[in-house]
C-alpha cells in the first residue's frame, strides 16, 4: 500500500486547497521553522480517524480549522483527503485505490468519506485495520514516537507488533464477536464458542 496523494482544505495553516503527491521513492518536505511541515503530518493522522485534539496539537478539535491570519479570515470548515493505492489484498475495497476523506465544521459537525461516499468513522478504521495505517498503527512515526515505540510496555509493544503481522483486525473481530449473545455459552458448562477458536464464517460476519 502506497500514500500516493493528500489534498487539504482549510486545514490548520493551509487555507486555499493544497495538493501533496507522494511519487515511487522518498518524499521529503523541507522549510523554515513554522512553515507547517508538521502540519502535513497532522492532516495525515486526522483524515485517518485521529480523536485527540492534544495528539494534532491542539486543545480542541476545530483548531484544525485555519483560524485567518492578518491577510485574510478563518475558514468555516477544514477538509483532508488521503488518496492510498497499491491496496493489499484482503483489503475491504474493489478499487485499485482509495480516497478517505474528513471533513469539520466549526460547530462541530464531522463527516467521513470513503472514495466519496459518506460513512462512519468506524468503517474506515475497519478499512485501515490491518494495514499499519491506523491512528495507533505504525506508519505515521512523529516527532518523538520512535523513542515512545522503543520504550513502552511489552504490552504496548505487542499491539505494534500485532499491527505490522495484520492479526490486530482477527483480534478485534474475535472482541466483537465474544462480546454477542449469539456467542455466549448456551450453559454454564458449554465453553464460548469464540474464546476457544477462530470465529467461524457467519462469527465473522457481525
Ligand atoms: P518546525 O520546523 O518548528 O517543527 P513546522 O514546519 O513543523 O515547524 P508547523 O508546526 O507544522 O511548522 O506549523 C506551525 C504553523 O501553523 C504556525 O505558524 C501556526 O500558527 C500555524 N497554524 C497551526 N494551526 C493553525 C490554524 N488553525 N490556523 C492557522 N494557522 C495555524
Ligand atoms: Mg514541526
Amino acid at each position: 500500500m502506497r500514500l500516493r496523494r493528500l489534498e487539504t482544505y482549510g486545514f490548520k495553516s493551509f487555507a486555499d486547497r493544497m495538493t501533496f503527491d507522494f511519487e515511487d521513492g522518498i518524499t521529503a518536505i523541507i522549510g523554515p521553522n513554522g512553515c507547517g511541515k508538521s502540519n502535513v503530518v497532522d492532516a495525515i493522522k486526522w483524515v485517518i480517524g485521529e480523536q485527540s485534539a492534544k495528539a494534532l496539537r491542539g486543545s480542541e478539535m476545530t483548531d484544525v480549522i485555519f483560524n485567518g491570519c492578518a491577510s485574510r479570515r478563518g475558514m468555516p470548515f477544514a477538509e483532508v483527503t488521503l488518496v492510498l493505492d497499491q491496496l493489499p489484498a484482503g483489503m475491504s475495497i474493489d478499487t485499485p485505490d482509495v480516497a478517505i476523506t474528513r471533513r469539520l465544521t466549526r460547530d462541530s459537525l464531522s463527516s467521513y468519506f470513503i472514495n466519496g461516499k459518506a460513512c462512519r468513522l468506524k468503517d474506515i478504521k475497519d478499512l485501515l485495520m490491518g494495514t499499519g495505517m491506523g491512528t495507533s498503527a505504525y506508519a505515521v512515526i512523529e516527532q518523538g514516537r520512535t523513542s515512545f515505540i522503543l520504550e513502552s510496555s511489552t504490552k504496548d509493544r505487542r499491539l505494534i507488533l500485532e499491527e505490522a503481522a495484520g492479526i490486530s483486525r482477527y483480534r478485534a473481530r474475535r472482541s466483537i464477536c465474544s462480546a454477542s449473545p449469539r456467542c455466549w455459552p448456551k450453559s454454564a458448562d458449554a465453553p464460548a464458542r469464540c474464546a476457544s477458536r477462530p470465529p467461524t464464517r457467519s462469527a465473522s460476519v457481525i
